[in-house]
């Protein structure tokens, strides 16, 4: 039974869908005006782990990431470069596709693009104007937070210490109280809009993740994420809108995952210290060394990101990867080590163990390198059965699509590879089995291992090439 750590009770709670054996799930998703930096990829590969978790123990997940393809940001990134908005943010979003394929984060089921959901921010201000939960300023509508008296029940934040967690737009002057905030923006002359009902404008930043989020997920959905620096005031805010919206519970779960910093600083463009995704494997680092390196420290820990960490992520994977190309040479015998099933049941015990305690990942690894280790002892003096490498080559692939950081399975290989392949084949063929036995050997050190079937060979691929 997952038990997870619930920002909005403060406590680790067992984990209870609404509908049995599936999870709603909203992640506030990239505002598409840069390329994504190693910081948020720290949250969206922890959404990741949390996801593929929630599947490796049975939950089918229905998940949405919303796109931010409207805000100052974007809009000022597209003004500078002299492009319309939708050419400035359709770029990063390509970029952002990229980078989430890059780090192994599977797709969400549905990516909204807040532009294309102003009809449905409209409907939600509408309904909140009519309840005098919102007001007019000038051209612009805002949130009446008194209307709402549960205000700050995630956050918990006191009212005195809100000026210094909330971002104040410099527009926002007109309001009535000052963390009111605003659900509409009036049109300006430089900045895209839209003729509504409710006026010409664009929407505020939080709107939209309410909009989106409902229209997909239900109006009380299981799981609401990001990292921390949302809980105030933009998580807060989508609750007070929602739920003054429906009336009902907006969301069961909200989990939020802990800010990166690196070499022990903020990351800051100004301190030399801000990194992309793409800055790291330009450097030749290994993007699943950097996967590895962000999954391996609790979410709700800081992380603190250094290169000597990086380094050392990449020698724990080539440890594990060398295992398995040792494991596939491993020498066969008939009969099956009894010993092999008891290790694998007890790793697989202690990985479930550590998951399901709010997602202890140190717990949850160790595991596995306990059964490493074992298992290298046995490998070393004693041969084992072709039975007893295809339960472990099985344990690691269930693992793995929960880690996602192992180069197992069937990739196309680079042409050159494919001619080794068909050449030891015609060596075979010749009776050259010298020839045939140098090649396989050669592709073994690059991590391809063959194996001769009666259907003709397979391989597997071992190693990032
Ligand atoms: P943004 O595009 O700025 O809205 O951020 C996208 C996601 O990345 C949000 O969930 C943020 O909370 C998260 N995020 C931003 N900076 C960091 C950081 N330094 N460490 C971890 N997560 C971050
Ligand atoms: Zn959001």
């Amino acid at each position: 039974m997952l038990r997870i750590f619930n920002t909005l009770t403060g406590r680790v709670e067992e984990f209870k869908p609404i509908r049995e054996g599936i999870v709603h799930m909203y992640t506030c998703g990239p505002t598409v005006y840069d390329y994504a930096h190693i910081g948020n990829f720290r949250t969206y590969v922890f959404i990741d782990l949390l996801k593929r978790y929630l599947k490796f123990i049975g939950y089918k997940v229905v998940h949405v990431m919303n796109i931010t393809d409207v805000d100052d940001k974007t809009i000022k990134g597209a003004n500078l470069k002299g492009v319309s908005l939708r050419e400035y943010t359709d770029f990063y979003l390509e970029r952002f596709m990229e980078d989430i394929e890059t780090l192994r984060i599977e797709k969400a089921d549905y990516f909204p693009r807040a532009t294309e959901h102003i009809d449905e921010m409209v409907k939600i201000v509408k309904v909140l104007l009519e309840k005098g939960c919102a007001y007019r300023k000038g051209d612009s509508i805002y949130f009446r937070i008194s209307s709402f008296p549960d205000y700050r029940k995630l956050s918990k934040i006191q009212i005195s210490h809100e000026k210094s967690y909330s971002r104040i737009d410099s527009d926002e002057y007109e309001k009535e109280f000052m963390s009111d905030f605003s659900l509409w923006k009036g049109g300006k002359e430089d900045e895209p809009f839209w003729k509504t009902e409710i006026g010409e404008g664009r929407p505020g930043w939080h709107i939209e993740c309410s909009a989106m989020s409902m229209k997909y997920l239900g109006e009380t959905f299981d799981i609401h994420v990001g990292g921390v620096d949302l809980i105030f005031p933009h998580h807060e805010n989508e609750i007070a809108q929602s739920e003054s919206f429906s009336g009902k519970k907006f969301v069961n779960y909200w989990i939020h995952c802990n800010h990166l910093i690196v070499e022990g600083e903020k990351m800051s463009k100004s301190k030399g210290n801000f990194y992309t995704l793409r800055d790291l494997i330009s450097k030749g680092w290994r993007p699943m060394a950097i996967r590895y390196l962000l999954i391996s420290t609790h979410y709700r820990n800081l992380l603190n990101f250094t290169f000597n960490g990086l380094s050392q992520a990449e020698q724990t994977l080539q440890r594990i990867e060398n295992f398995l190309v040792e494991l596939e040479s491993a020498k066969e015998r008939e009969v099956s080590n009894p010993e092999i099933k008891d290790l694998i049941k007890e790793a697989e015990r202690g990985f479930r163990e550590g998951m399901d305690d709010d997602l202890n990942i140190s717990i949850a690894l160790s595991a596995i390198f306990e059964l490493i280790k074992e298992l290298n002892k046995i490998i070393k003096d004693k041969p084992i059965s072709a039975k007893d490498k295809e339960q472990i080559m099985d344990f690691f692939t269930k693992i793995d699509s929960v880690l996602a950081i192992l180069p197992l399975g069937k990739k196309e290989l680079p042409e050159e590879i494919m001619k080794m392949i068909k050449e030891r084949e015609e060596a075979r063929k010749r009776k050259d089995f010298a020839k045939a036995d140098r090649i396989r050997e050669e592709l073994r050190k690059m991590g391809i291992i063959l194996e001769d079937t009666r259907e003709g060979v397979r391989w597997k691929v071992l190693k990032d090439s």
